[in-house]
């Protein structure tokens, strides 16, 4: 990505309000809000601005379409793929659930995910299967416990990925599973990166195969661009891709900026660049019904040069002749998917964050603005939580129940992104 040049003010405020002191218009021409960044974070800001508070927003994103790396299409063979990789739903937040079904329809799916392993595909997360094929046993639930539990190495202090996994499973299924996938992954050994990494994943001891725990696993029935298509239709909402923020801050005239780009692209790195691991994505279509068991094939051997495969149609339930696949290589260089949790990167994001504070009229919002390896309900309750602050705002204009509930949906989710 070339670094572009934003503009700057000499101390913090790069985008200060443009129409005298907030919520305080001059005339009622431009927007009330400009949001750059369509994906989740932004297209809820801007449905919850439009339609709960009767702001006018213009929503801005870089890339040719909504929906930001959730983005999915029907493909030259007309398959339904996900452009960025999988991306699965699921959450423990009842509310959460409840503000998206405004604009979807669900369709039930429970992810499951197989490892190419010792030559073979057994299930992860790790569990009762997983060591019965591995090791040739037909163990119990309570015996795998106890295989485990032999084999676990002790950790006084749990800091590092690799703590994380050697302290449940021990060093030989570690080195199987979790080594050779996370260096690939994040260009780095677990042991340098957080231990909230590897956390993601459980250890099991029973035969439950799923790779998520949550309440709620669905997909959006007719995709996720369907789903922000219908988030985003309000007359209050004007859409411009293929649009960089800073082609358009200095003509647009706005109250105030919601910006879900990477927080040290918009202080044009002043302290230096965040680092951000990006992936380069290898679709592919086959023609053939089906080509593997389960929708993710993870490959942990560093010698394979992707991390996993993903096979769209067991995610969607599209029934087609032939099938499309997406190879994932992770990258140093491109655009920017993971933040790295490091010790050393949260106090970069620190010294940004502190600035982003004293930004006034700008709010920082999403995974890549706030630098958290969040999932997509984790970014709908971060996005309703700046809502829910900004809602009594606006109160004067609209309902004041909206922002209430937003509120509620927040504090839930929050509580449950932090487990
Ligand atoms: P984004 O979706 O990144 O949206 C930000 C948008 O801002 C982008 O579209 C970008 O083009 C635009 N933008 C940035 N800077 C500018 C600028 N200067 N000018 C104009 N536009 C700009 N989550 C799950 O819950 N389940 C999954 O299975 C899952 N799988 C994932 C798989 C992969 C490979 C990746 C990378 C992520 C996955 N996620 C998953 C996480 C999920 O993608 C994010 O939580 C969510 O999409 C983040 O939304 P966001 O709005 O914060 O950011
Ligand atoms: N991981 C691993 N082996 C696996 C699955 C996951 O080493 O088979 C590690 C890897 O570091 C990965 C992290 O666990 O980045 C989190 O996995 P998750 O599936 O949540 O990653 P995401 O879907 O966000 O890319």
């Amino acid at each position: 990505m070339n670094p572009p040049k934003l503009r700057q003010s000499d101390s913090v405020a790069v985008a200060p309000p443009r129409t005298g002191s907030l919520g305080i218009r001059n005339a009622r021409s431009g927007f009330d809000y400009l949001i750059v960044g369509a994906g989740f974070a932004g297209s809820v800001l801007a449905e919850r601005l439009a339609s709960g508070s009767g702001q006018r927003v213009l929503l801005i994103d870089r890339r040719p379409h909504i929906g930001g790396n959730a983005y999915d299409h029907y493909n030259h063979d007309g398959v339904l793929i996900h452009r960025y990789g999988p991306h699965i739903f699921h959450t423990n937040s009842a509310q959460i659930v409840e503000y998206l079904s405004r604009f979807t329809r669900w369709r039930p799916y429970e992810h499951r995910v197989l490892a190419h392993v010792d030559k073979q595909l057994v299930p992860v997360p790790i569990n009762l299967t997983t060591i019965n094929r591995l090791y040739g046993l037909t163990l119990e639930p309570s015996e795998v416990e106890a295989f485990l539990a032999a084999r676990a190495e002790l950790v006084p202090e749990i800091r590092s990925s690799e703590d994380v996994v050697v302290s449940r499973v021990g060093r030989e299924l570690y080195e199987k599973f979790f080594r050779g996938y996370t260096r690939k992954q994040w260009g780095i050994d677990p042991s340098d990166l957080d231990k909230s990494v590897t956390s993601r994943v459980p250890t099991r001891t029973d035969a439950d195969d799923r790779y998520f725990s949550d309440s709620f696993q669905s997909m959006p029935l007719h995709g996720y661009t369907r789903m922000f298509e219908n988030m985003l239709d309000h007359p209050n909402i004007k859409i411009m891709l293929n649009t960089e923020f800073e082609e358009i801050s200095a003509e647009v005239v706005y109250d105030r900026l919601i910006f879900t780009g990477p927080i040290d692209e918009y202080f044009d790195y002043r302290f230096g660049e965040l680092p951000y691991r990006s992936l380069r994505f290898e679709h592919q279509t086959l023609n053939q019904p089906n080509f593997q068991p389960v929708a993710v094939v993870n490959y942990p051997d560093e010698s394979v040069p992707y991390t996993r495969v993903t096979e769209y149609k067991h995610l969607t339930g599209q029934q087609h002749a032939k099938t499309s696949l997406t190879y994932e290589y992770p990258a140093a260089v491109g655009d920017p998917y993971y933040p790295v949790p490091r010790p050393q990167n949260a106090e970069l994001f620190r010294k940004y964050q502190r600035l982003a504070d004293q930004t006034h009229g700008v709010h920082f919002v999403g995974r890549l603005a706030t630098y958290r390896y969040y999932n997509m309900d984790q970014v709908v309750g971060q996005a309703l939580a700046l809502y829910a602050k900004l809602a009594p705002q606006h109160r004067h204009l609209h309902a004041p129940a909206t922002a209430a509930v937003a509120g509620q949906v927040a504090q839930a989710t929050l509580s449950s992104a932090a487990e």
